[in-house]
This record gives structure tokens, C-alpha cells and sequence, in this order.
């Protein structure tokens, strides 16, 4: 069985005396790892190795020349394509996604490595519109102590998306994955060691989210949060941000409108809306789990979505007939499977799914059918809240206007989409939807070098793109007297 463990100042931390957490396939229940159970005190003593490392003196890590760190991080990039299968089949291993899905997400890691390891080396000072006598610059500086704190559903992307930009900006880190899901990570940190970091520069924390990320949340040797969970969780690190005020990243839930009139293509925005609620089985922050249809075509669209809905072929991850994988723990199944009951208890419709699948192959995961719901209201919890599963709601609208209203009577503003064939209606749309990740005739699509985020309770900041690596940098401007004398302000 694999052994878990964190590292902390360039070393793996081994404790007898530490607790474990069981870490299992969620495609079969069976345990795959065990887990050190971080304490407060491991999350100390990981803060304090990132605070020293990130003041130790020349040839540290925030004072490398910008080019030395982008070489380590082309080097990470090159050890996680070297471990690319390895990677993948651990990723489906411990968080259910398929084989597909999890090589994906190894690609994508790699190429953000590279991104920032490319846009740390763009010159960074720029002169503005000054006198002669001043010289004005504007430097961007690492913010320090960074605590990145991640979910299960993406765990070495969106661990990656963190840790790349801070890196490359000169931060030291401490990364907190999901205690369901830490395998990756480990793996990961393994290719740092590899690298070979300054000590103390890259930190690995294991546990619980209530007790060492809270720690990360609360310590006043933090200077910056960035972190992508639940919009609840999101809350409460807030709250303990405030004590010293450290900088914070929120990418939260999200409840994403997917919106189809009348004139679009039928069978594209079918197969786009299957792929945008039922991808990673709706465990997807941005997932089209809202699909608003014009009126005109909606028994028409549903008919085609429900059949092909219940082709998709479910299974285990590591099977490459499957196209759909397991939900991550008994748990979060159990939360899905109760939105279901709520749904029919608040007078939706099942137009197809709707159960836990117990099959003899498959009746030791968690396994839940693709699933799709009509004859909502508004107001429905189905309709308002994230199930983070794959359970589709349907909803209505009569017009342009309409659609824009429904998509928007929401707390969340994490994505949207648009289907027509009418291109001004398309951009007339998707500017009016409060949401930060948008799409015109395609859903889900994604590039490391856009921003990532949320409008309203989806979130603060942005990951990605050059705004992400902004988000773990200060911004200083220096002006510079060229010509210095008294400045006869004050009589002498
Ligand atoms: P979660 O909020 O339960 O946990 C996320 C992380 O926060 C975990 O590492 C957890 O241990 C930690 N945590 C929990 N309580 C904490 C506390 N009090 N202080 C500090 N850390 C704490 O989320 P989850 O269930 O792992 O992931 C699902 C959620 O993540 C969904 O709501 C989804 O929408 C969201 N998500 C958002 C994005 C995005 O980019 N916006 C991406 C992926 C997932």
C-alpha cells in the first residue's frame, strides 16, 4: 500500500506517531494509501520553512534571477510528461476520473509549468509618463509566504495552477491538497525533490481542511491564501484571512447557465451539453449544470439529450470503455444521491438517471447515473444550489431578455455559455451573463494562458493567464530623482 507523507524543508517528513487517514478507489472502495494526518503544529512548522526560505539571503529562491527559477520549473514540466502515465493511472486511481480525463489533466500541468516559467522572463519595469527629471518604474515582487489550498476534483491541475505562478514569482509555498484526494501531489513533490529546490522553497502539508488549512488560513506568517473549494469554505477562510489581512484567491462553486436558442445547431448543442454537465461526472466547478433551452425546441432538445444521456457508458476509470467515472467518495455520492430525492420531492421531472448504479461490477463505487431533470422552477434547490454531480436541470426561457435573466437569477458567477447561429445575439448574450469563464458554441474549453474566476459568489481573482501570475506578486512603483536638489517647498 502506498505511504503518504508530507515535506517540509526540502525533506519528507516520516512520523510513527502520526495519525492516518485511508485513502480509497472510489471505483470500488477498496484502500490504495495510507496518509499522514497533518497536526497544527506540522502546519508550523511548514510556515516557518517557507518563511525562512523566503528570507534567507542571496541565491534564495525569491532572489534567483527570474530565468534561473523558470529553469526549474522547465524541469518539473519535463519530469511530469516523463511520468505522464503514472501520473494518470494515479489520478484515476485515487479520484475516480477516467484515464482519459486524468492524462488530460497531466498535459495541461506540464504546459502550465512552461507558461510561467516563459512569462516570468518578460521584462518586468516599465517607464510611465514622467518629467525628464523622474524616472518612474514599476516592479512586480514575490508576496512571500503563499498557502495553496485545493480540492479534490482537479488534485494535481488545479494544484498546479497555484503552485506554477507562485513559484515563478518568486513565492515560497505551501501546498494543502484535499485529504480525499493527496496521491498526486505526493508524486509531485517527489519530481520537486527530484529538481531539487531550495530547501524549505516547496512544502507539502497533509490533512485535514479544518485544521491545518485552517492554520495556513489564520497564521499571521501567511501573506497570501489562494484557494479553490466550496463557496462556504471559501466563507470561512475569509474570515480567518482577516487577522492579518493576507492576500487572498477565491475560486469557489459554481451553478453555470447553458444557455440554447432556438436556432442552434440541435445536435451540436446536444452533444456539447452532455459534455458540459457530465464530464469528470459533473465534478467540474464550471460544469453547464444549468441547460436553459428556448421554449420552442425544448421537448425536441431533452428528447435527444435524454437518449443520448443514457448511452453514456459508466464504469471504472482505469476501463477505456468507460466515458464516465465514479463520484469520489461514498460521501459526496450520498450528497449527490440526496439532491436527486430533493429534486423529485420539490416536483421536478426525471427525464433520465437518477440512481446510484449496483451493478454486480460496479455496486462497490459510487457510481451514479447520468441524470436530468424538467419541469423546474426558479426557486428549486436543484436549480440554485451546486450539486457538483451529474444531474442536469433544465429551465426555459421565451426571449432574448429572458434568457439573460434566468441565466443570471443566481448567487454564483463562475461560467456560461451560449449556442446560436446568430453571432451578434451570441455576443449580445454572453456579454449580459455575470460570469467570469464564458463560451460561444463550444463549452468547457480552456487555455493555461486565459484568466480563470468567478464574478458574485464564484470567487475573487483570477488563476491563469498572466492576471494569475499578478495575483501572487506585489506591485511597487519606484520613482527615481535624476537631478536631485532642494525642492524649495518649505522657506529655508
Ligand atoms: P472544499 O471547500 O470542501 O475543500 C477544498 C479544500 O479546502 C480542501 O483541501 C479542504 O481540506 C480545505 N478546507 C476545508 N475546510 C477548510 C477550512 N476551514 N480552512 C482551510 N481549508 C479548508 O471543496 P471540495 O469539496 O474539495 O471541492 C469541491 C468544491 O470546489 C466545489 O464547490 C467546486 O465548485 C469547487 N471548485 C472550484 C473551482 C474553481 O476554479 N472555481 C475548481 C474546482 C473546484
Amino acid at each position: 500500500m502506498m505511504q503518504l507523507s508530507m515535506y517540509i524543508d526540502g525533506k519528507w517528513k516520516n512520523t510513527n506517531e502520526s495519525e492516518r487517514r485511508l485513502i480509497s478507489n472510489p471505483a470500488n472502495g477498496e484502500v490504495i494509501a495510507e496518509a499522514i494526518e497533518g497536526t497544527v503544529d506540522d502546519a508550523k512548522e511548514a510556515i516557518r520553512s517557507a518563511k525562512r526560505a523566503f528570507q534567507n539571503g542571496e541565491g534564495s529562491w525569491p532572489r534567483m534571477a527570474p530565468a534561473e527559477r523558470a529553469d526549474y520549473l522547465y524541469k518539473v514540466a519535463a519530469k511530469l510528461e516523463e511520468n505522464h502515465d503514472e501520473l494518470a493511472r494515479l489520478e484515476t486511481l485515487d479520484n475516480g476520473k477516467t484515464h482519459t480525463e486524468a492524462g488530460f489533466d497531466v498535459t495541461e500541468a506540464a504546459d502550465c509549468f512552461r507558461y510561467y516559467a516563459g512569462l516570468i522572463r518578460a521584462p518586468e519595469g516599465q517607464a510611465a509618463d514622467a518629467p525628464e527629471s523622474i524616472h518612474t518604474t514599476v516592479v512586480h515582487e514575490p508576496v512571500g509566504v503563499c498557502g495553496l489550498i485545493v480540492p479534490w476534483n482537479f488534485p494535481l491541475l488545479m494544484s498546479v495552477w497555484k503552485i506554477a505562478p507562485a513559484l515563478a514569482a518568486g513565492n515560497t509555498i505551501i501546498l494543502k491538497p484535499s485529504e480525499v484526494t493527496p496521491v498526486t501531489a505526493v508524486k509531485m513533490f517527489d519530481i520537486f525533490n527530484e529538481v531539487g529546490f531550495p530547501d524549505g522553497a516547496v512544502n507539502l502539508l497533509l490533512g485535514h481542511g479544518a485544521i491545518v488549512g485552517n492554520e495556513l488560513a489564520t497564521s499571521r506568517d501567511v501573506d497570501k491564501i489562494s484557494f479553490t473549494g466550496g463557496t462556504e469554505t471559501g466563507r470561512a477562510i475569509m474570515k480567518s484571512a482577516a487577522g492579518n489581512l493576507k492576500k487572498i484567491s477565491l475560486e469557489l462553486g459554481g451553478k453555470s447557465p447553458n444557455i440554447v436558442f432556438s436556432d442552434a445547431n440541435l445536435d451540436t448543442a446536444v452533444d456539447h451539453a452532455l459534455f458540459g454537465i457530465y464530464f469528470g461526472a459533473g465534478q467540474v466547478c464550471s460544469s453547464g449544470s444549468r441547460i436553459l433551452v428556448e421554449e420552442s425546441i425544448h421537448d425536441a432538445f431533452v428528447e435527444r439529450f435524454a437518449e443520448r444521456a443514457k448511452k453514456i457508458t459508466v464504469g471504472p476509470g482505469n476501463d477505456p470503455a468507460s466515458e464516465m467515472g465514479p463520484l469520489v467518495s461514498e460521501d459526496h455520492m450520498n450528497k449527490v444521491l440526496s439532491y436527486i430525492t430533493k429534486g423529485k420531492e420539490e416536483g421536478a421531472k426525471l427525464v433520465c438517471g437518477g440512481n446510484r448504479i449496483e451493478t454486480d461490477a460496479l455496486k462497490d463505487g459510487y457510481f451514479v447515473e447520468p441524470t436530468a431533470f424538467t419541469d423546474t422552477t426558479e426557486e428549486m434547490s436543484i436549480v440554485q444550489e451546486e450539486i457538483f454531480g451529474p444531474v442536469a436541470v433544465f429551465q426555459t426561457f421565451k426571449d432574448e431578455q429572458d434568457a439573460i435573466r434566468v441565466a443570471n437569477n443566481t448567487d454564483y458567477g463562475l461560467a456560461g455559455s451560449v449556442f446560436t447561429q446568430d453571432n451578434a445575439k451570441a455576443m449580445r448574450v454572453i456579454k449580459k451573463v455575470r460570469a467570469g469563464i464564458t463560451w460561444i458554441n463550444t463549452y468547457h474549453t480552456n487555455f493555461n494562458d486565459f484568466p480563470w474566476g468567478g464574478y458574485k459568489q464564484s470567487g475573487i481573482g483570477r488563476g491563469l493567464g498572466k492576471h494569475g501570475l499578478e495575483e501572487f506578486q506585489e506591485v511597487k512603483q519606484i520613482n527615481i530623482n535624476l537631478q536631485p536638489e532642494p525642492t524649495g517647498w518649505f522657506s529655508e
